[in-house]
C-alpha cells in the first residue's frame, strides 16, 4: 500500500480496532499509544494535506492555508468560521483580536490551546473577510470530517453561525448559544463566535458565560459514560 495520510490512519485503525468515522473515543489513549503511527504525526501529515488543497477559487486569493492547531488528542475541538487577514498572514487560527479573547475565554476554565483543537469551517481566508459561499464550505467539509474522525473529540464547539449550522441546522444563535446537543454520542456546544464580542460589548458577559459551562459539561458526559460501563464482577471467593 502506498504511504498516503489515509493509507496510515486505515492501517493505524485497523490495528487498534477503531471504526471510521467513529464518535465514541472508544479507543483508549492506552490502545492509541499502542499504534506504531502516532496522532500527532498524522495530524502534521493533514494539515500539510490540507494546505495543497486547490479546491475551490480561495487557493487563487489566499496568502497562507490555516488547517488548524492544537492537540492531536483534544477532548475539545472548537470549530470556527475563516480565516481573518491575520490568519492568512500566519496560517494560524485566530491569532487576531478574536483569538485573544479565545485565549482569555481558554484561561478562564484553565486551559490553553495545547489542550484543545482550534479549527474553521474553511481553511483559506475569503476576499474582505466576505462570509464563506456554500460551495466553499462544500470543498472544506472534508477536511473538517477528517479532522473530527482523527482527533475524535469528546466535545465540538461551534464558534459563530456558520459552523453553529452544522451541527444545530435551522436554529438561531441567539436562542442556541449556551445549549449543548448530544450528536451520536458527541456533545456539541453553541457559542457566538469571540469577535461579536468586539463589535458588541454585551456580548462579552454572555460569552464568558457559555464558557464556563464546558467544564461540567466534559465532567456530565464523563459521568454517563462510567455509568453505562459494565460493574465488574464480584470475585468469587471459592
Ligand atoms: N475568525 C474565525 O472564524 N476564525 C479565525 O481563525 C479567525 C477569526
Amino acid at each position: 500500500m502506498i504511504d498516503t495520510y489515509e493509507s496510515r490512519v486505515e492501517s493505524r485503525e485497523s490495528r487498534v480496532g477503531e471504526g471510521r468515522g467513529t464518535p465514541e473515543r472508544s479507543v483508549s489513549r492506552a490502545k492509541r499509544l499502542q499504534s506504531e503511527v502516532s496522532p500527532d504525526s498524522l495530524l502534521t501529515d493533514l494539515h500539510r494535506e490540507i494546505s495543497l488543497c486547490r479546491e475551490c477559487e480561495l487557493a487563487e486569493c489566499r496568502n497562507m492555508v490555516v488547517p488548524g492547531e492544537g492537540a492531536a488528542d483534544a477532548e475539545i475541538m472548537f470549530i470556527g468560521e475563516a480565516p481573518g487577514f491575520h490568519e492568512d498572514q500566519q496560517g494560524r487560527p485566530f491569532v487576531g483580536a478574536a483569538g485573544q479573547f479565545l485565549d482569555n475565554l481558554l484561561r478562564s476554565i484553565s486551559l490553553d490551546r495545547s489542550k484543545v483543537y482550534i479549527c474553521n469551517i474553511i481553511k483559506c481566508r475569503p476576499p474582505g473577510n466576505r462570509d464563506p459561499l456554500p460551495r466553499e464550505v462544500d470543498a472544506c467539509r472534508r477536511w473538517l470530517e477528517r479532522q473530527i474522525e482523527l482527533i475524535a473529540p469528546r466535545m465540538i464547539i461551534t464558534l459563530g453561525r456558520h459552523s453553529m449550522t452544522r451541527y444545530f441546522p435551522g436554529a438561531s444563535i441567539s436562542k442556541v448559544h449556551g445549549t449543548a446537543r448530544n450528536l451520536d454520542g458527541r456533545i456539541c456546544f453553541a457559542m457566538y463566535h469571540p469577535a461579536a464580542a468586539l463589535h458588541q460589548q454585551s456580548l462579552r458577559r454572555t460569552i464568558e458565560v457559555d464558557m464556563l459551562k464546558i467544564p461540567g459539561l466534559l465532567a456530565q458526559a464523563a459521568d454517563v459514560r462510567t455509568e453505562r460501563e459494565p460493574r465488574p464482577q464480584q470475585l468469587s471467593m471459592f
